[in-house]
């Protein structure tokens, strides 16, 4: 006689719970994964691709560019130069069977322009034979940082380094002892000497040196096209071709190289392109830094 439904809730609700549960898992992929998409000279521009089992190929201005996997598809991560002008640009992307492309607009932006003064003055206007110096470190530096190496996984979930404030912003146009000099590509984030510097993603050391400009640094390869740098240290704790884990000590916060204080000068270079650092980072995060405060739990 009781020929009542069985009831609708019972049926429904776990279907609503899975929905939001795979809805919250999606961004949470998303937000973990990737960096924020700000497609501005120096930004990073990300790109959802078709979902496919083979990765699919993007280039971008005749590079090469990182796709990663996040949420069930694939996102090419495009590194927009300083130096590009704003406007329309292509990326091709080659996915199984067909090529096609997609079109971004790289907007403007306006970088802060800084003033600095340094008593040394051989830092701003180097001896012939420091040029000689430097121009053979800068060969070395720019092969670092166009270095690709397979990879299965890439982690693009960034912690911060460090702690600290953020003295100088990534970008910022440089006039060193009333000289303009080339903008900043990285960001400087001042801290007392001696704070450990950590690893902001897994990876392997790449390289380590002492340069001019950039005193004691590391350069950390995570994969496919991502490498990051470390410079200003005073102890660099890794060695060439060591693997290194998320929140791994590879160093301590220095003055060494071309510096007005202790701090940690950090660069990010996405397929040869040094881009800002702070679009890994979570908003969070990126807002301790401009303020100096705590934020990061640590890793044990
Ligand atoms: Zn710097």
């Amino acid at each position: 006689m009781n020929a009542a439904p069985a009831p609708r809730p019972a049926r429904t609700l776990p279907g609503l719970f899975l929905l939001c549960a795979g809805l919250l898992a999606s961004l949470a992929a998303h937000a973990g994964r990737l960096p924020r998409s700000e497609p501005v000279p120096g930004g990073v521009f990300v790109s959802a691709l078709a979902p496919a089992a083979t990765p699919p190929r993007a280039n971008y201005d005749g590079r090469r560019v990182l796709v990663i996997r996040g949420a069930g598809r694939w996102y090419a991560l495009v590194g927009i130069p300083l130096r590009a002008r704003p406007g329309k640009v292509v990326l091709t992307v080659h996915e199984p069977g067909r090529t096609r492309t997609v079109s971004f607009r790289i907007r403007p932006h306006r970088y802060p322009t800084q003033r600095i003064t340094l008593k040394n003055k051989q830092m701003v206007t180097p001896s012939p034979k420091e040029l000689r110096r430097i121009r053979r470190e800068l060969a070395r530096i720019h092969a670092d940082l166009r270095h690709r190496r397979p990879s299965r996984r890439v982690d693009t979930a960034f912690r911060t380094p460090i702690e600290g404030i953020l003295t100088s912003p990534f970008g910022a146009r440089r006039i060193l002892n009333g000289k303009p000099r080339q903008p900043h590509s990285g960001i400087d984030i001042a801290a007392p000497a001696g704070t450990p510097i950590r690893a902001p993603a897994g990876g392997e050391v790449l390289d380590t040196g002492d340069y001019y400009f950039n005193g004691k640094t590391v350069f950390i390869d995570h994969g496919r096209g991502l490498v990051t740098m470390y410079c200003h240290l005073s102890t660099i704790d890794v060695r060439r071709g060591q693997t290194i884990k998320t929140g791994q000590v590879i160093g301590k916060v220095g003055r060494t190289g071309r510096v007005t204080g202790p701090n940690l000068h950090w660069g990010v270079s996405l397929d040869g392109t040094l881009v800002n650092p702070l679009l890994f980072l979570p908003k969070p995060t990126v807002a301790a830094l401009k303020q100096g405060a705590r934020t990061q739990s640590p890793i044990p």
